[in-house]
């Protein structure tokens, strides 16, 4: 396999990042009548690239199978990415003074969970979404909504028949294109001279600091260092000019760049993050030794926690049927006997069960009727979230457990 951004060869051993052995795809969600059939899984494993320190899973054989118009996750489902997203249109908008006569592309659009912020102020923007069923939701908003996978033949259609963007941003999108090159040409033809490109996307040194491995799964492509995007970007004439910590997905980062001609000054945020990563290691081998290590270590955690309470009668679900929760259920073999069912908010999931692990995927309701005794949280990034909106767990003596960076229940 040839890296995806600098196409030095990568060494199948030498330049393992973790490995954790073979997945369906995590969005692969199936319906009852699928469970008759076999599953496809695919190796799951993650190299990082000696050359350009690109963290990036290894090839799969067949990416049209994870890619399917059945894919489920609208973003509005979640309060505090909405919240998030209200936020950064009101910081935007200040910054970038923009108004009625500016243009805003967002690739990446899902429902429209963001653009409808730019909508209410009047500020006119396109979203691209190649999912049918989310990009649905997004028109029946009155988004306008592009439904092709966004590159650079896109990008230069869209800017001789309309004209450049004076802000363009993917929300955790970069991570998810499998020809990360293209998509970024794309991101620079469609950025007007003077205009400004946001990127938000989980960072590197969080997966490594806090072990989060379950963040890795098939459709996420590339796991992302600031010094890594920033060389992705500048092959494309793109500069960084800001940087900023997020707290979202574990530990994100926004970047903020322009085109190299734009005569913007670069904020003293770009030199400091990208010093801190060198000091981490961050893309050198040898400095993420301890990642497998550490997620074995979670995943046997989290069995003999599963084994222990059901040989003591102890009743636990799960909550969140998210991707990491099946990159963790699959790497640790849980199945229905251990873990009888997940909820989640989602109509588009409840009735419907997890890839690989087969267990079925309930409403929230059906928790707060069966009463368990703990309730594993998968996506431990929402902890806070989830917890305050199933308080009524804590009414009949319930706890809560998230597996991820450690096992923690209380
Ligand atoms: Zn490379």
């Amino acid at each position: 396999m040839k890296c995806r951004h600098c196409a030095t060869v990568l060494h199948p051993q030498q330049d393992v990042f973790i490995d954790l052995g073979s997945a369906p795809p995590s969005n692969a969600i199936l319906d009852a009548e699928a469970l008759t059939r076999a599953e496809t899984w695919f190796p799951l494993k993650v190299l990082a690239c000696p050359e350009c320190a690109l963290v990036q899973v290894d090839e799969v054989q067949r990416h049209d199978a994870l890619f399917s118009d059945d894919y489920v996750y609208f973003s509005s489902y979640s309060d505090s990415w909405l919240a998030h997203a209200r936020a950064y249109v009101e910081r935007v908008v200040q910054r970038l003074a923009l108004g009625p006569r500016s243009r805003v592309m967002e690739v990446a659009s899902n429902d429209g969970y963001l653009l409808q912020y730019l909508q209410q102020r009047d500020i006119p923007c396109v979203g691209i979404e190649p999912t049918a069923s989310t990009a649905r939701v997004a028109r029946e908003r009155g988004i306008e909504s592009i439904g092709e996978f966004f590159g650079l033949a896109l990008a230069r259609r869209f800017v001789a028949q309309r004209g450049p963007c004076d802000l363009v941003l993917g929300n955790n999108v970069l991570a998810h294109v499998p020809d990360i090159n293209d998509f970024v040409a794309g991101l620079a033809a469609v950025l007007a001279p003077l205009g400004t490109l946001t990127l938000e996307f989980p960072h590197l040194l969080q997966l490594v600091r806090q072990s989060q491995f379950d963040t890795v799964y098939h459709e996420h492509f590339s796991y992302l260092s600031l010094h890594t995007v920033q060389r992705i970007l500048r092959a494309q004439g793109l500069v960084l000019w800001d940087v900023e910590e997020l707290l979202t997905h574990g530990g994100s980062l926004r970047v903020w760049a322009k085109q190299a001609s734009n005569p913007r000054p670069i904020c003293p945020s770009v030199a400091a993050l990208l010093a801190q990563e060198a000091a981490a290691g961050v893309g050198r081998r040898e400095r993420h030794r301890g990642l497998q290590a550490r997620a074995e270590c979670i995943k046997d955690d989290l069995l003999r926690f599963l084994i222990d309470s059901k040989r003591a009668g102890q009743r636990v679900a799960a909550y969140g049927a998210a991707a990491k929760g099946n990159t963790l259920l699959n790497f640790a073999g849980v199945r229905p006997d251990l873990l009888p069912y997940v909820a989640d908010a989602s109509p588009h999931k409840q009735g419907r069960f997890l890839p690989g692990s087969r267990i079925p995927v309930r409403s929230p309701q059906m928790l707060l009727e069966d009463r368990p005794d703990v309730v594993l949280i998968l996506p431990w990034n929402l902890r806070d979230e989830i917890v305050a909106q199933l308080q009524a767990v804590r009414a009949w003596g319930g706890r809560f457990a998230t597996a991820v960076p450690e096992l923690r229940v209380d």
